[in-house]
């Protein structure tokens, strides 16, 4: 283990680089590791301004003294000031390259949940985008929410993060630091809590492709669930003095090929970690000397040096059949593009070796914070690939809002995070994600509600299936639909009985449903609330420049937030007239008062 690597290690990501374009700021990079100050914050902005140099280090300082103060005299279960929370998870996100307002928001993330200070102070103190990542990452109120509370909390981070995905980014280096420091809780609590992580946010880093948190949080799992299997892999990585050999001797091979052949790149070891060990050993009753060593190749260039890198290695050492995979032509998904091979490497050990560009390794390892770390390059990528990276969260958002029942919109999650995916295309090239086992129905509802619904066939490879077949990875798949005003429309009920997606199986059985039914999720009556007031409003013909007075009326109220009232008038407990009347003598009075 390198120095580098522990360092990292220590403060919060198994990330073993001082990435590409750090490169010239090396020493400062050494000189950090040795220079820790004895001040949180300091820390903190040098870790922000090493990807970010032009990163707002008062700004952090000033979010710093609020949350210290606001927290003040709280403390951790493990008994540290509680301000050591947010400080390590705003530390998590800077690592992670994130920019100034996330880890100001960081700062904040548990004052407006467990503190006095409420989003309107928040908002006047450090603006609306703050504000919204806060808010998204803040529970709803168990008094006024009940037992649907948690959940509610899940649809609205993913409603809010569908507005700026830093919300979910923040969540994770939450939970990841909240994973970390589970070691004073109870045994049962831990496992609650690892298994809702493996459950459901373990899943929502893989989509969102951030390998650098993915990590964290699979190992600190392990060793909640299964500590005995935890330490074992442990004891095995600590001891295996002549796989470490084969791996350093196979780094300065290649590194010496590499330059004969003119290619410019670094190469890294890239151990395994140790949930991936446990996973591919021990969980499938095999010897932990079954992982091998193996390295990255960056290259420094375009994706064709990848494939030269590739030849110049495989002339130096065989490669091992059937383990050459090209990730790069077929990505896995939408941000993980890489070529891998296993060679019997020096001393006849066998080695694995990944090859991407800097581009690809940034994806791969930092996802859609990527698009944060290195805002430049992120601007580069075309138009598809950034819709494309957020295309799940999307899918997601749209079909939430049908679901009435908490619990089943928790259901559907989950099914639609389940691990194993296919991927199909369409004749027209474009790669479809789908749940293992999935049908074509499944595929023609993917690609959007209309063509499910009039669906009437499927070819796979020109020939008809049945819509009930089992799709394969990698299919090519035709769905037919029905020619308009000429079949009768609409799904059929026995599709219920094989579809897989949640998508699919929401949409058919809101076919089948009466179109309007009324609005009990918690959703719907916030948006049939916030409509009433809207009318409201126009009645008196006034409207709102932005939603500061009903943020103040709501807390005069007191209601935990906008979206409660709202909820209140869906439900008939204030009327939208007097809400209006409030708020314009509100408005009106303030004018006054100001002299207008
Ligand atoms: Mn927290």
């Amino acid at each position: 283990m390198t120095a580098s690597t522990g360092a990292f290690r220590a403060v919060g990501l198994r990330v073993d680089v001082p990435e590409r374009h750090d490169r010239r700021s090396l020493s400062r990079w050494l000189h950090g590791l040795m220079t820790t100050s004895s001040d949180p914050v300091t820390d903190l902005v040098q870790a922000h301004r090493e990807i970010h140099p032009r990163g707002d280090g008062a700004l952090i300082r000033r979010a710093y003294l609020t949350a210290e103060q606001m927290h003040q005299g709280q403390m951790r279960k493990s008994g540290e000031p509680f301000i050591t929370h947010p400080l390590a998870v705003a530390r998590i996100l800077a690592d992670l390259g994130m920019d100034t307002i996330t880890l100001v928001a960081a700062l904040l993330h548990d004052t407006v949940e467990d503190t006095s200070y409420t989003l309107g102070a928040l908002q006047s103190d450090f603006g609306s985008e703050v504000a919204l990542l806060v808010d998204g990452v803040t529970k709803l109120d168990r008094a006024f929410f009940g037992e649907h509370a948690e959940v509610e909390t899940i649809r609205k981070m993913l409603v809010k993060s569908g507005k700026d995905e830093r919300v979910l980014i923040i969540k994770l280096a939450d939970r990841l630091h909240n994973m970390r420091t589970l070691g004073v809780r109870s045994q049962a609590s831990r496992e609650r809590i690892a298994r809702a992580t493996m459950d459901v946010l373990v899943p929502l880093c893989d989509r969102l492709g951030i390998q650098a948190l993915k990590r964290g949080l699979e190992d600190t799992v392990l060793a909640a669930l299964e500590p005995d299997a935890y330490a074992a892999v442990e004891a095995h990585v600590n001891n295996r003095p002549e796989w470490n050999r084969v791996l350093n001797w196979t780094i300065d091979q290649v590194r010496k090929k590499l330059a004969e052949s003119r290619i410019d790149a670094w190469v890294r070891a890239r151990p395994r970690h140790y949930y991936s060990i446990w996973r591919e050993t021990i969980a499938e009753n095999k010897p932990m000397n079954f992982d091998l060593p193996r390295v990255v190749v960056v290259v420094d260039g375009p994706r064709t040096d990848c494939y030269t890198a590739l030849g110049s290695l495989h002339s130096m050492w065989r490669p091992v059949p059937g383990r050459f995979k090209d990730f790069i032509a077929s990505p896995k998904n939408n941000l993980y593009r890489s070529l891998h091979t296993t060679v019997i490497g020096p001393a006849g050990q066998p080695v694995e070796v990944l090859i991407r560009t800097v581009e690809m390794h940034h994806a791969a390892e930092f996802g859609i914070a990527a698009n944060f770390r290195d805002p430049q390059a992120a601007a580069r990528l075309d138009a598809t690939t950034r819709a494309e990276q957020l295309a799940w969260l999307r899918r997601v958002l749209a079909w939430q809002d049908d679901v009435d029942d908490a619990h089943k919109f928790l259901d559907a999650l989950r099914c639609d995070l389940a691990y194993a995916q296919i991927q199909v295309f369409t004749l027209d090239g474009r790669a479809v994600l789908l749940p293992v086992d999935a049908t074509p129905v499944d595929l023609a509802y993917t690609l959007g509600a209309d063509t499910g619904n009039s669906c009437i066939g499927a070819a796979r490879n020109s020939r008809l299936i049945p819509l009930s077949s089992v799709l394969n990875d990698g299919d090519v798949i035709d769905i037919i639909t029905r020619e308009p005003d000429r079949e009768p429309p609409g799904p059929s009920r026995e599709w219920l009985d094989f579809v897989k997606s949640p998508q699919a199986r929401l949409e058919i059985t809101r076919w089948f449903q009466t179109r309007y039914l009324p609005p009990v999720s918690v959703a719907h009556r916030v948006r049939l609330g916030q409509a009433a007031i809207g009318l409201a409003l126009r009645e008196e013909g006034r409207s709102l420049a932005n939603d500061g007075p009903l943020r103040i009326l709501a807390e005069q109220l007191d209601y935990p937030d906008v979206d409660a009232l709202f909820v209140a008038v869906a439900d008939h407990r204030v009327s939208a007239h007097d809400v209006v009347a409030r708020l314009i003598a509100m408005v009106d009075g303030a004018q006054t008062r100001r002299g207008y």
